[in-house]
């Protein structure tokens, strides 16, 4: 009985993938949330992420260098912002260039870290997107690996 619901839940979170949409991938991302539920936050600090998702046990961990592609991410959002908010302050409004420019190398060092964790957090979503294979296979594979380690315990 036990194993059937763990079944049923396993059938619901792998067709949770299959109907993420971009928009979906998106507010999944930018909320912190399991790209798989929706609901699983990604995140135990700052920094640090969970290994997996506490809601459906979506594996969120992933081998080293996976997350290097959050940097373009984080590196375009600063900067498009960065560029963004200058032509807007020194053509639009006049501002002195003088005075924008420390501020913006102020914001240069401060956003790539608020942002680090979004950029994280979209990344992942959007390989789930586009790799829904893989994204499966990070669920079952994960969830081998859980059941290994299982098995390992109860052999002691
Ligand atoms: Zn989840």
């Amino acid at each position: 009985m036990n194993n059937k619901s763990t079944e049923e839940e396993e059938a619901v979170n792998l067709d949770d993938i299959g109907r993420l949409t971009f928009v979906r991938a998106l507010f999944r991302g930018a909320s912190l949330r399991c790209p798989a539920c929706g609901r699983g936050r990604l995140f135990r600090g700052w920094f640090s992420m969970n290994n997996e998702c506490s809601e459906c046990q979506f594996g969120i961990s992933r081998p080293p260098g996976y997350f290097l592609g959050s940097t373009y991410i984080n590196y375009g959002a600063t900067a498009f912002l960065t560029t963004a908010t200058y032509i807007t302050l020194h053509f639009g409004l006049q501002w002195p260039k003088e005075k924008l420019l420390p501020w913006m190398l102020v914001f240069c060092g401060i956003f790539p870290l608020v942002f680090f964790r979004f950029a994280r957090s979209l990344w992942l979503s959007l390989d789930c997107l586009f790799d829904r294979v893989g994204a499966s296979e990070a669920m079952s594979g994960f969830r081998r690996k859980q059941n290994d380690t299982q098995v390992e315990n109860n052999d002691d």
